[in-house]
Parts: C-alpha cells; sequence; structure tokens
C-alpha cells in the first residue's frame, strides 16, 4: 500500500512512521509512506497556504488551490486507478475498525492533514472520497488523526503483523471486545490466574475466553452486542450472565 501524507508539520511523521509496526511494515514492504508538505505546492510568491473566510469571522481557512495541485501531482505518479482521498475532520464520520478493515484492501491512500478554522469547501467537494473523524473532540490539526488511521490500517496489511499478533481477535475485528489476558507468575501478591487458563485444556480454554469476551462487551460495550450474530451456546452464556447482572 502507497500512503502519502499532505500536510504542514511532516516532521510530526518521522516518530511514527520509523518505530514499531509501522516501520517494519515498510521494511515488509507491505507499506510505503510519503509526508509532502504542501506548503511546497503554493504558487504564490509568499508561499501561503491558508486565507480570510469570505463573509468574514474567525479563524483562517486552507485554500483549494496547494491541495489540489498536491494531490493531482501524487495522483500523476500513483499506480492505483482511483486512490482514495482522505480529509481528517471532526466533521467525517466516526471512525471505526470496519472503516480501518475498508482501507486496508486499497492499494494507495492520500491522507490531507487540516490546521486553521477550516477547508475550502471545494476540496470537500472535489477531491476529497471519504472525511474521517476520529472521535467527537476537536484537534488542532490533522496528524494525530492521521497517524491513527495509517497505524489502524497498516497493521491488518497481509505479512505485517506475525501469527502471533494477529488482528482477528482483537476487540473490534471478532465483533466483541476482548477476552483478558495473564501472563507469569501464576501468582502475584496473591492475585491468580483464572483455573481453566492453567487446565492445559483447549476447549476449557477457548470456551472461557469467548464467555469473558463477551461479558467484557456486556458490562463495557453492550451497543456492540445489536449487531453480533451469537451462537446458540453464545446465546445462554449471555442470557445467564444478564440474569446475574
Ligand atoms: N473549525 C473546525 C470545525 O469546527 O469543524 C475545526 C478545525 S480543527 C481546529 C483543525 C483541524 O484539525 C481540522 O481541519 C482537522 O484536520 C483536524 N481535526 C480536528 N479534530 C479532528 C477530529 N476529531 N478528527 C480528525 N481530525 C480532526
Amino acid at each position: 500500500m502507497r500512503i502519502d501524507v499532505l500536510t504542514l508539520f511532516p516532521e510530526m511523521f518521522s516518530g511514527v512512521f520509523g518505530s514499531s509496526i509501522l516501520k517494519k511494515a515498510q521494511e515488509k514492504e507491505a507499506a510505503s509512506y510519503n509526508v509532502v508538505n504542501f506548503r511546497d505546492f503554493s504558487d504564490n510568491k509568499h508561499n501561503t497556504v491558508d486565507d480570510y473566510p469570505y463573509g468574514g469571522g474567525a479563524g483562517m481557512v486552507l485554500k483549494a488551490q496547494p491541495i489540489f495541485d498536491a494531490v493531482d501531482h501524487i495522483r500523476s505518479e500513483s499506480e492505483a486507478s482511483k486512490p482514495r482521498v482522505i480529509l481528517l475532520c471532526p466533521q467525517g464520520e466516526r471512525y471505526n475498525q470496519k472503516k480501518a478493515e475498508e482501507l486496508a484492501k486499497e492499494d494507495h491512500l492520500i491522507f490531507i492533514c487540516g490546521h486553521y478554522e477550516g477547508y475550502d469547501e471545494r476540496i470537500r467537494e472535489h477531491v476529497v472520497t471519504d472525511e474521517i473523524s476520529i472521535g467527537d473532540y476537536v484537534l488542532t490539526g490533522g496528524e494525530l488523526g492521521a497517524m491513527v488511521v495509517i497505524d489502524s490500517v497498516v497493521r491488518l496489511l497481509p505479512g505485517v503483523l506475525g501469527n502471533e499478533d494477529s488482528p482477528v481477535l482483537d476487540s473490534y475485528s471478532s465483533g466483541l471486545l476482548e477476552h483478558p489476558h495473564y501472563t507469569r507468575p501464576y501468582d502475584f501478591r496473591g492475585m491468580k490466574v483464572p483455573d481453566a487458563l492453567m487446565s492445559g485444556n483447549h476447549k476449557l480454554i477457548e470456551e472461557w475466553r469467548k464467555k469473558e469476551s463477551l461479558r467484557r462487551t456486556l458490562t463495557r460495550r453492550p451497543d456492540l452486542l445489536d449487531s453480533y450474530e451469537l451462537t446458540p451456546a453464545e446465546k445462554k452464556w449471555l442470557e445467564e450472565m444478564k440474569k446475574n447482572q
């Protein structure tokens, strides 16, 4: 997957792209990153990328020209027929794992990180394919949002995570929150690991994990159960849990 990021603060990305899974993904050639300062595409002599809003009011507006030209340039280099152009914005669709899975199927993603009060609306209307918000709060710029989306997408690309880190059981991927984990020692300050995990019986361990995953989802995110298809056994467990709540 090719990933381009349009930003006024390219230096923010060096730590994120140069560490952990995102770095490994590049080493394994599953992903390549290209961070572009869109100020370089400004066609005026002062290299400005923002201007006052028509109609007056507070704050500055990101101009259409540098973004249109930067995206045109990236598209002209792209091997993908239609790269997705993602605008980070608090007014966009709220980001979730389903969207990460959808984006992970693409060959080329272009992220536009805003700053200032807003974007010239023509960017939204004519360049962008997706508007994404990472939550109901306002950030100073789109960079942190782009990092969140890129990290969650790249870890899903084939070959990026080892088998042992498979994303299939992660919270949200399965439709439920993940079960609790324990590691050595068995007894830590009198707090012991649940018997099922110590049993060596794989069926029992699987059942314990499934039940705890359901319990966690029921107590923390019951809304997820509305769109989760329960097996008959899971339905029975859930009814018992609800009775004992
Ligand atoms: N005035 C804008 C509004 O009310 O919608 C907010 C602008 S915000 C200060 C500046 C930039 O930060 C946005 O253009 C966007 O790129 C980014 N941003 C802020 N909150 C975000 C969020 N929840 N998700 C994604 N990007 C966000």
